[in-house]
């Protein structure tokens, strides 16, 4: 609308026809176009894949994922769908990453013989980007080895959104022009590193945002590297922990202490590590998700399906995460009841009160009454209760 009011009338002719084609283009963005699609799963919040990643996840008929993927996204996979997790938690691998490219070829063979090039392939799912410390690009090589196409579907990082999501812009005009992605896994002491400490130290001295992944082990050796590289202790740092997710953790420091700061709070992996003067902002406005007054709250609703949705998103609106769990099903009574319920219906006057305990309940009477071609004046002498 606003585009609209810019671009003027002519215009909002040709916008109104782009949003047409807009909206069908969206719906057919189904069709895998190659036997294995390498999905990002976003970092975490169940809204933050993408539009072309949850379209592939739709139509899947091998889902192979991580331990990171938020697994609520794994139910938006059809029902009959082979889900595999493959998934790894520091030290404790599921499968090795040979096991787990040998799986690719042989899922992907698998669907290929059953329903040709046209049919739901193999998504490979992935937290956050797969080509961003996913080892995305290994399986795509190990795949195309092999004749086997692999598509790639982009991510939404953990490094940018977690920090966003704690209120940390990770590049800001007047703090930092530059981010860089470090992986803290290698353990900065080692002689054989290939991460170049002096160089990210000078890079944040002048104007750089550091994001390390899986670093939160090895947080006191980082800032030590980066300290013995003349990065000055009072330098801001923040870590976030489960990033997105109502788990979500974060403590604001300097590289002096920011290492208490996350033992005391007890925070340890997924975490990333943001180093750089914008870990240290605080300007109004941008920390909308830490305020939301249910943030951090699991609520499970249990009303019937077709009513759960109005509410769950109600809730989510407000922070929380839900989980439909509908534990009623609403059906028509059975004809016996029904004969009873009408008996009611037309003595109602004999009635002091009626009581409505539900809007389903409310539903009900209003089709027996016109069953029974009656209206709201057979209500006209009872007293109404009504939750
Ligand atoms: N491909 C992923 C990163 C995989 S490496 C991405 O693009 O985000 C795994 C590391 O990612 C974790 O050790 C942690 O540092 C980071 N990470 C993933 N999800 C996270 C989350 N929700 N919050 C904070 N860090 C997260």
């Amino acid at each position: 609308m606003i585009l609209t009011d810019l671009i003027g009338h002519t215009s909002r002719r040709v916008y109104l026809e782009l949003k047409d084609c807009m909206e069908n283009r969206a719906a057919t963005i189904d069709s895998q176009s190659a036997p294995v699609s390498l999905v990002g799963a976003g970092p975490g919040d169940f809204g933050l894949i993408t539009v072309a990643g949850l379209a592939r996840l739709r139509a899947a008929r091998v889902v192979i994922y991580d331990a990171l993927a938020n697994p609520a996204l794994l139910c938006q996979a059809p029902a009959d769908a082979e889900l595999i997790d493959v998934g790894k938690r520091a030290g404790q691998h599921k499968l090795t990453q040979d096991q787990t490219n040998a799986l690719l070829v042989a899922k992907a063979r698998e669907c290929l013989a059953r329903d040709g090039a046209g049919g739901g392939g193999v998504v490979r799912l992935k937290g956050g980007d797969p080509y961003l410390f996913g080892r995305g690009a290994e399986e795509a090589a190990h795949l195309a080895r092999h004749g086997i196409a692999c598509e790639v579907i982009p991510g939404v990082t953990a490094g940018i959104a977690a920090p966003a999501w704690a209120g940390i812009p990770v590049t800001h005009r007047n703090l930092a022009s530059s981010v860089t992605f470090v992986t803290g896994h290698e353990d900065p002491g080692k002689p054989e590193t290939s991460i170049n400490y002096a160089a990210l130290a000078s890079l944040v001295a002048s104007g750089g945002t550091l994001c390390f992944y899986m670093g939160v082990g090895r947080l006191g050796q980082i800032v030590e590297s980066l300290a013995s590289h003349a990065l000055p202790l009072t330098t801001p740092a923040a870590v976030v922990q489960w990033g997105t997710l109502p788990e979500q953790r974060s403590v604001r420091s300097t590289l002096e202490k920011v290492a208490i700061a996350v033992s005391e709070a007890g925070i340890s992996s997924p975490a990333i590590i943001v180093v750089g003067a914008v870990a240290g902002i605080s300007e109004p406005g941008l920390d909308y998700f830490l305020t939301r007054p249910l943030r951090g709250r699991r609520v499970l609703v249990t009303r019937a399906r077709s009513q759960a949705s109005e509410l769950a998103a109600m809730l989510e609106g407000l922070g929380a995460e839900v989980i439909e769990a509908p534990t009623i099903d609403i059906v028509p009574a059975d004809a016996a009841s029904l004969a009873q319920v009408d008996t009611a219906l037309q003595r109602l006057s004999e009635f002091v009160w009626l009581g409505l305990t539900s809007p389903n309940a409310a539903e009900a009477l209003a089709q027996r009454l016109a069953n029974l071609q009656l209206d709201g004046r057979a209500l006209a002498a009872t007293r109404l209760a009504v939750v």
